[in-house]
């Protein structure tokens, strides 16, 4: 068995449906992000990257090593943000105040956010992020790249390679992308801003 292993989801395959099918999350997880965690693996193996962890080797690494450690990276933040829908579904708390003082409103923020994942071409993430002074920004970040890159922390994230969404979806990326907003799971995402 390798170093890094595929996490299990926090839900069941089929929890997120109508947002994300349960034929999605199979080849998602199990197959795309499986494939990442095998690839790490045989890459690291008898290098010194063999000993860190994974925001070591995605703020060190290049090449295939660093694009597979960054998207186990960004998948594991990805799914582990997420549970079965709900209506009206909103951030609370001091994130909830940290996003209406910075975009003006929750709703200016979907906006901002999905407008940033739709216009991104081709293959990447888009972030919400904390700065080191705990300042909300969105990112752009294409193919494997991840927010520590640029020293920020990483709160929230929408994946926008075709995989996430094109069985259900098909080119409709900006409908995925406003879907998503039903199964964030706001508590894990404000957990992660905790400290800012
Ligand atoms: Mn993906």
């Amino acid at each position: 068995m390798g170093k890094f292993e595929l996490i299990t989801l926090p839900y069941a395959a089929n929890a997120l449906e109508p947002v994300i099918s349960e034929k999605t999350i199979g080849f998602h997880h199990g197959k795309h992000l499986q494939g990442y965690v095998n690839n790490l693996n045989a890459a690291i193996e008898g290098t010194p990257f063999a000993d860190k962890d994974l925001v070591e080797i995605v703020k060190t690494a290049t090449g295939g090593m660093l694009n597979n450690a960054g998207q186990i990276l960004n998948h594991n933040l990805y799914f582990q943000q997420f549970r079965s829908p709900l209506a009206d579904n909103k951030s609370t708390g001091e994130l909830a105040d940290a996003i209406d003082a910075q975009f003006g409103s929750f709703e200016e923020f979907q906006k901002a956010f999905v407008q940033s994942g739709a216009t991104l071409f081709g293959s990447g993430w888009v972030w919400l992020s904390a700065d080191a002074d705990g300042k909300l920004v969105i990112t752009q970040e294409t193919n494997a790249a991840n927010p520590v890159q640029k020293g920020l922390r990483p709160l929230l994230t929408f994946d926008v390679w075709e995989h996430a969404y094109y069985l259900d979806y098909q080119n409709r990326r900006p409908d995925h992308l406003n879907a998503l907003w039903q199964i964030v799971d706001w508590d894990v995402v404000a957990g992660r801003y905790v400290g800012c």
